[in-house]
């Protein structure tokens, strides 16, 4: 009644998408095959409906919830956990019946949240903590995966750190999806265009005042340029130039630090849009940290 054995097919296959795609995956390559269970093709998630269970299941509760795009989950994201709404409709609706029935049964179940069309980050094992008809919403936690079984912990510290690397983990995401696409997915000063290489990078650190995800305090850098400017040994200035590091571009050591040295005084790649250029001011802050460095 539970369908443990689906839930947990359904995490492994994500596990092995994950170690694949990253932790975004995109819907059409990944998402849309489904995954394997007891000889049948079930698919992961209805982004049609939001609430989802499949009909290999057994039991009445939801395998999957997800939002879209455009319905931000900012607002979602809780002190006590995920806010998710009922459909439209009777509470009793066949949907809703199977989000509440999540609660009912405490089963674990995948969230999976986008932060850009066509792509979908997920998390689990969510679980439905709380059921609130009145307000027509529940209440959503992740938990974690303990002797290969999901798990939600009594204890609300546990459950409170579990939410909060949630909430850093979407919030993450949601950066990655609002800079990316600015930068066309490609690496602002190598061009580099491979997705699971990518990273959103932030200007002013997120912990900073000022360090906020909008896209003007972001750039789209590859895992290795996102390391470096993370680290001073790369910068970029307030028109946009590369600077490399004087200790890099006094040593020799072989092809792949000569390469990094020719971007120096490059220009890095901009977003079409102005308004999700990298901001002056901030890059001229950071600018100069790395001068002083
Ligand atoms: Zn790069």
């Amino acid at each position: 009644m539970r369908d443990d054995l689906l839930r947990s097919a359904c995490f492994a296959a994500l596990d092995r998408l994950r170690a694949r795609f990253g932790e975004e995956l995109p819907y059409a390559e990944a998402l849309a095959p489904g995954f394997q269970f007891d000889g049948r093709r079930v698919p992961f998630l209805n982004y049609q409906k939001g609430i989802y269970r499949a009909a290999a299941q057994t039991g009445p509760a939801a395998l999957s919830i997800n939002t879209s795009a455009n319905s931000p989950y900012d607002d979602a994201a809780t002190e006590a956990g995920l806010v998710y709404a009922y459909r439209a409709g009777s509470i009793d609706q066949a949907d809703n019946r199977a989000l509440r029935a999540a609660f009912d049964t405490a089963v674990p179940l995948v969230y999976f949240v986008s932060h850009r069309p066509g792509w979908y980050q997920p998390e689990y094992p969510c679980y439905v903590i709380e059921d609130d008809p009145h307000a027509r919403r529940v209440l959503v936690a992740r938990g974690t995966i303990r002797l290969l079984e999901p798990y939600l912990s009594d204890d609300p510290l546990d459950r409170a750190y579990a939410l909060r690397e949630a909430r850093v983990r979407l919030h993450q995401g949601r950066f990655r999806g609002l800079v990316l696409p600015a930068y066309r997915d490609r690496c602002a000063i190598c061009s580099l265009r491979e997705s699971r290489l990518l990273d959103a990078a932030h200007i002013t650190a997120d912990a900073d005042p000022g360090g906020a995800a909008e896209i003007r305090n972001g750039v789209s850098l590859c895992s290795i340029h996102h390391r470096a400017y993370d680290n001073d040994l790369v910068a970029i200035d307030p028109d946009y130039r590369v600077h490399i590091a004087p200790r890099l571009l006094e040593d020799e050591d072989g092809p792949m630090l000569e390469l990094l040295k020719t971007f120096q005084g490059q220009r890095i790649i901009l977003p079409t849009r102005v308004n999700a250029r990298p901001d002056r001011e901030r890059l001229a802050a950071r600018f100069e940290r790395f001068s002083a460095a």
